[in-house]
């Protein structure tokens, strides 16, 4: 039985969502309309810091913000911004947010707030706070604590010397701050594909098996867990399948899926400098509607996040028009905008940003850029909530969002042996795959880290983190796949 701190009422049909949390977002958007606010927030992409970990392939945070890696924004502020936007969902990103070093502090403070909050981790110090949410929480008394110490032993997911810290916590560890489980929160682990693709792009290792431990271990302990992906050039569809068939069979609650894309700095840079079609690398409006021309299948048979409306939009059923005020970025600089990719400015509010930026000369209308950065893009960031909107409506479209939302959920796909031997492809996980693959695709950058850019980490862009020139990342993938197709 799992371990929760909170909510523990029984569900009696699993939703494809929980009640509360479709009820909530729902509220939010009815109160609005009655109110006929013209523009609000819905999600708060909150960066507190851009420190990260890591360093991905197409890192867009790490380059955009690498004069202020090391600035943080205070808890207090970070907490006012929430209020300031009023959104009911707030995503938690950066950098690597698990790294604030009030992260625990935040994720109380935004619940008091009464808001949804998704922690958007890279994965890698997921356990440790998992295993201090338990340590402060463990009861030797109570079978169900004891039960899934037991499990997270027996599936290897803490060691016997963390199992023993977790059973006899001193006293500050009892009474530290944690993050505990809550149908208000979700971790929301980033996800580029099977273990060879994913540690290839994040350039390290054992990070899919880490995240894999992680989302096991966050189910027994009774969290919600989810996951996001970037869709690029050389995604590989049927990869990605099975990447959802996996995390369907461990019970993960939620995805989001969208399209990467590029904006023109990226292109200009591409056609002066080098000398090349852009195509050959950039994901263009054609491309995503090709690679997201199963997403309603997907939507029926996983728990993707968002609307049906907005998956109809990626699979070129429908146009939609940009919405990026719904889901406002905030971080050391201030609101940016226009948007989570974009930066024309930063604002000191969320109202001053909202009155002071020409949303209308943004965003594709019917085909045309009214801004030709925005040409391509399509992600989730500009265009999910306006299928929540109805910014685009057609008869129907309520109803549509209302039983996707509302609806049960897919079943679990069955866990298999063979479903796991395709999830961990790197095959010599832990024995060198990583340098194998980087001396297979460039033995003379070998020494040095094959993607690592020439050793200049800043100038990796885009992942879940934000995207920008996603051309050396395509072109990664490109290389991964004509490897993998050498005999
Ligand atoms: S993409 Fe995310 S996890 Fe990767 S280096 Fe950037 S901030 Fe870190
Ligand atoms: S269309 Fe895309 S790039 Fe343009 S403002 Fe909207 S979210 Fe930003």
């Amino acid at each position: 039985m799992p371990v929760r701190s909170d909510n523990s009422r029984k569900r009696v049909e699993p939703m494809r969502f929980p009640f509360a949390l479709s009820a909530k977002i729902a509220g939010h958007i009815i109160r609005h309309k009655l109110r006929k606010t013209p523009r609000f927030a819905m999600v708060l992409q909150l960066e507190p810091l851009h420190t990260c970990n890591l360093t991905c392939t197409g890192c867009g945070r790490i380059r955009e913000y690498s004069t202020s890696l090391k600035d943080m924004v205070p808890l207090e502020k970070c907490l006012a911004a929430a209020n300031d936007c009023d959104a009911p969902m707030v995503s938690i990103c950066g950098g690597e947010p698990l790294i604030y070093p009030k992260i625990e502090e935040l994720v109380a403070g935004l619940r008091q707030q009464g808001r949804i909050i998704y922690i958007c981790t890279n994965g890698v110090f997921m356990r440790k706070k998992m295993r201090e949410y338990f340590a402060a929480v463990y009861d030797p008394s109570n079978p169900s604590h004891r039960s899934s110490l037991e499990r997270l032993l027996a599936e290897k997911l803490v060691t016997e010397k963390e199992a023993e810290a977790i059973r006899n916590a001193d006293a500050a560890a009892r009474s530290k701050v944690v993050i505990a489980p809550s149908q208000w929160m979700y971790w929301n682990v980033h996800v580029d594909g099977l273990e060879f693709t994913h540690d290839l792009i994040v350039e390290r290792e054992g990070v899919f098996k880490e995240c894999v431990a992680a989302i096991k271990m966050a189910k027994i302990l009774g969290y919600q867990t989810a996951t996001n992906t970037t869709v690029y050039k050389e995604t590989d569809v049927r990869e990605l399948e099975d990447m959802f068939k996996f995390l369907s069979s461990l019970n993960v609650d939620g995805h989001t899926i969208s399209p990467g894309y590029d904006y023109d700095a990226a292109k200009k840079d591409m056609v002066k400098r080098l000398g090349k079609d852009p195509k050959e690398f950039f994901l263009t409006r054609d491309m995503t509607r090709q690679k997201f021309a199963k997403i309603l299948d997907w939507g029926r048979l996983f728990t993707i996040f968002g609307t049906p409306v907005y998956q109809e939009f990626l699979a070129g059923k429908r146009e939609l028009t940009c919405t990026a005020w719904a889901i406002p970025t905030y971080n050391v600089k201030g609101w940016k905008a226009p948007c989570y990719l974009m930066t024309d400015g930063h604002y000191d509010s969320y109202p001053e940003m909202l009155a002071k930026v020409r949303w209308e000369n943004y965003g594709v209308v019917d085909g045309v850029a009214r801004d030709p950065r925005c040409e391509n893009c399509m992600v989730h960031c500009g265009y999910d909530p306006s299928g929540a909107l109805g910014t685009n409506y057609q008869r129907g479209d309520n109803w549509k969002n209302f039983k996707y939302n509302f609806w049960p959920r897919p079943k679990p796909f069955p866990a298999s042996a063979e479903l796991e031997r395709r999830a961990f492809n790197g095959v010599s996980i832990g024995k060198g795959h990583l340098a194998e693959a980087k001396a297979a695709i460039n033995p003379a950058a070998n020494a040095r880290g094959a993607f690592s850019n020439n050793g200049h980490h800043e100038a990796h862009v885009g992942s879940h983190c934000g995207s920008g020139d996603t051309s050396e990342r395509d072109a990664l993938l490109a290389r991964i796949a004509d490897t993998r197709k050498t005999p």
